[in-house]
């Protein structure tokens, strides 16, 4: 019998803008000791209560270009205006260590590391609909009626990517999801066959 591989595994996890992934992100790596989240760099600037090193590495966008340029990124991609990258050699030294990585990218970024990685594992989480997704966003406060509108459109053009994914949680009730997600993690453990 074959031993069972030590190599963590990569989650990739995309959503649109208040579906509620970073929410679940923090609930997975508090309930799942082997598995942590990866801090990307980004140009975007801190909003209030983020901390360097916590949230993101904020960085300036000549540091960011001099860091994509030097291949410190397992993957990068323009959001929203801003630079966002997935610094490779924690991704790296992670997974060798047995330890599973979530990504909490959005859909460029994860079908590019599905491309390096192909047996990352890829989960969309989404609101049962666009509706609730638009009310989840009004009523977090945190945007104005012209950032709304740009979140919705690009959640549609999010979701056209759904096909490439492998996994698909829906949001209603925080807990629900986050046990969804478990689940997909430990069936993770058990699978035989690579995904191509
Ligand atoms: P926010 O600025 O709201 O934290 O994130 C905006 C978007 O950027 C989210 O969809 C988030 O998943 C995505 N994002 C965060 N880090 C990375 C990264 O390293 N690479 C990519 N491609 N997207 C990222």
């Amino acid at each position: 019998m074959k031993k069972k591989s030590k190599k963590g595994k990569i989650l990739i996890v995309s959503a649109p803008s208040g579906a509620g992934k970073t929410s679940i992100c923090d609930a997975i790596v508090k309930k799942d000791v082997n598995t942590v989240c990866s801090v990307s760099a980004t140009t975007r600037p801190p909003r209030v209560g983020e901390t360097n090193g916590i949230e993101y590495f904020f960085i300036s966008e000549s540091k960011f270009k001099a860091m994509a340029k030097d291949k410190k990124f397992a993957e990068w991609a323009e959001v929203f205006g801003n630079f966002y990258g997935t610094p490779k050699s924690f991704l790296n030294k992670t997974l060798k260590s047995g330890k599973n990585v979530l990504l909490d990218i959005d859909v460029q970024g994860g079908i590019n590391i599905k491309k390096q990685y192909p047996e990352a594992c890829m989960i969309f989480i989404m609101t049962p609909d666009i509706k609730t997704l638009e009310k989840r966003l009004r009523t977090r406060n945190k945007d104005s009626d012209k950032v709304i509108k740009q979140r919705l459109s690009n959640a549609k053009k999010e979701i056209s990517y759904l096909p490439e994914y492998e996994y698909l949680v829906i949001n209603d009730e925080l807990e629900k999801a986050v046990e969804s997600v478990m689940i997909i993690i430990k069936s993770l453990e058990y699978k035989i066959k690579k995904t191509k």
